[in-house]
């Protein structure tokens, strides 16, 4: 499922650059992350690198967009035609829900 982020969040810009799929803007009051563009960092890291970098642990999975492997994966080659996906082996699903 796409992440989101909670209203923890205290604008630190931290996770807009390192999202390999640019999800993450600033919004009105705390950072948003776009769950078309979100795979969980699927295809690109083994670990979500928005939920690794937040130093108030705003950014959750978000119930409202439950997704299996395999619409990750269709939603990477979506995002990112042509390109083969990463670390897919390794990659584990973050475990915390918002
Ligand atoms: S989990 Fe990965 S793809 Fe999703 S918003 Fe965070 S950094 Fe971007
Ligand atoms: S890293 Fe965390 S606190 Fe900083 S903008 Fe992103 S969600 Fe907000």
């Amino acid at each position: 499922m796409a992440l989101k982020i909670t209203s923890d969040c205290v604008s630190c810009g931290a996770c807009e650059p390192v999202c390999p799929n640019s999800a993450i803007s600033p919004g009105d009051d705390v950072y948003v992350i776009d769950p078309d563009k979100c795979t969980e960092c699927y295809g690109w890291h083994a670990e979500q690198q928005c939920a690794s970098v937040c130093p108030t642990d705003a950014c959750l999975e978000d119930p409202d967009h439950k997704e299996t492997k395999e619409d990750l994966l269709a939603k990477f080659q979506r995002l990112n035609p042509g390109k083969e996906p990463e670390e897919t082996d390794k990659w584990q699903p973050l475990g915390r829900s918002a």
